[in-house]
């Protein structure tokens, strides 16, 4: 197949990695406004942040509490099934799947989730990865006593699990958004970075490249920044696949990420099969969508 009739990856896959409190989760929940329909997987407690949004885009959110901690690390188990299976239905009290209590309550709510039915208006978004790689070490550490350090086999298990998620989140044909907390790491050329937290150092210090576009999130002189060209800072790990630059846009959004997805792969090429119509309207949301980003 030649690659100019290839229709191109229309998915993207993001991670959001910041401090708490950098404003990862509202540039996330930012996508709503923009029209599009989150379903979120809520570990960390993001719902006040998301209650800010204006009602309308909170229609837009499908909101799935796990309600995780080291006692109970039901994210670890929840999420393994749902991104195994593609599937899952989840209720909202237990976070547990096709839960035997919830399922003879006939008030319980469920919300069922099918990555096969999501298209390019559903963005997956997974708050926070590094609560779901403390869920997994509880969850390996599970029957073992508090004061339990965890010993080799548990690293083993944590590394086998934080592998498995960064798999499926490389491989996913849906949009899908990762936030992370981050850590300092050193890279392969000896230099120190802020990465994503998710697991061991070295998981950590590889879970990027999963990832089509790395955003880092801070807060500096009190005014929330985000940063995504790999040029953007020597300190942090970032990247864009596309040319997409974050800190050059004039409003914080991540939705120019997503405004090329109803264009054609090349709007120059005559085989692209979308009618002059839609290509003339395609090609004007890519305008104002520059524009608006304040693309020179
Ligand atoms: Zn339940």
């Amino acid at each position: 197949m030649k690659l100019s009739q290839r229709k191109s990856k229309r998915s993207h896959r993001i991670l959001i990695v910041g401090l708490p409190g950098s404003g990862k989760s509202t540039l996330a929940a930012e996508l709503a406004i923009h029209g599009k329909r989150l379903i979120w997987l809520n570990i960390e407690n993001a719902e006040e942040t998301l209650r800010k949004l204006p009602p309308e885009a909170q229609d837009r959110i499908e909101f799935v509490n796990i309600p995780d901690s080291a006692s109970y690390p039901i994210a670890a188990q929840t999420l393994l099934v749902l991104f195994k299976t593609g599937k899952a239905n989840i209720c909202e009290i237990h976070g547990k799947i096709d839960c035997p209590i919830c399922k003879k309550d006939s008030n319980a709510n469920i919300t069922s989730i099918d990555f096969l039915t999501l298209g390019p208006d559903d963005v997956v978004v997974l708050d926070t990865g590094t609560q779901l790689s403390y869920s997994i070490l509880s969850y390996t550490l599970k029957d073992a006593p508090i004061e339990k350090k965890p010993e080799r086999d548990d690293w083993g298990a944590l590394r086998k699990y934080t592998e498995f998620f960064k798999s499926q989140f490389q491989g996913a044909q849906y949009n899908l958004i990762v936030t992370c907390n981050c850590q300092e790491a050193e890279l392969e050329d000896g230099a120190m970075k802020l990465v994503p937290s998710f697991g061991s150092a070295s998981m950590s210090a590889n879970f990027a490249s999963a990832f089509d576009h790395v955003i880092y999130t801070e807060v500096k002189n009190g005014k929330h920044r985000a940063f995504s060209s790999s040029t953007a800072s020597p300190k942090v790990l970032t990247r864009s696949r596309s040319d997409f630059a974050i800190e050059k846009c004039a409003e914080m959004s991540l939705i120019s990420l997503f405004v090329d997805d109803t264009a054609p792969t090349n709007p120059a090429s005559p085989a692209a099969s979308d009618s002059p119509g839609n290509k003339a309207v395609a090609g004007l949301a890519n305008i104002q969508a520059r524009l608006k980003a304040g693309v020179k």
